[in-house]
């Protein structure tokens, strides 16, 4: 899986990082991925709270597809 979140349409809410704190922080008021929280998403555990984050995200900003992280 791979991961990662559109600046330009985050809005600062803070979600993804409560939902998925293995993979997002919040900084600088964006929710952002976390150094090797790309590599998480390896993870079956950290995939399932990947998708809840980006379904749950207000502003859809969190883009993640099934793709294996080392394509
Ligand atoms: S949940 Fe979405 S809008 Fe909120 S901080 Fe994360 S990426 Fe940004």
């Amino acid at each position: 899986m791979k991961v990662f979140v559109d600046r330009s349409l985050c809005y600062g809410s803070a979600e993804c990082a409560h939902r998925a704190p293995a993979v997002f922080a919040f900084e600088d008021g964006y929710g952002v991925v976390r150094p090797g929280g790309a590599q998480a998403a390896a993870d079956p555990r950290s995939r399932e709270a990947i998708r809840e984050a980006a379904e749950r995200c207000p502003s859809q900003a969190i883009v993640c597809t099934e793709q294996d992280v080392t394509s």
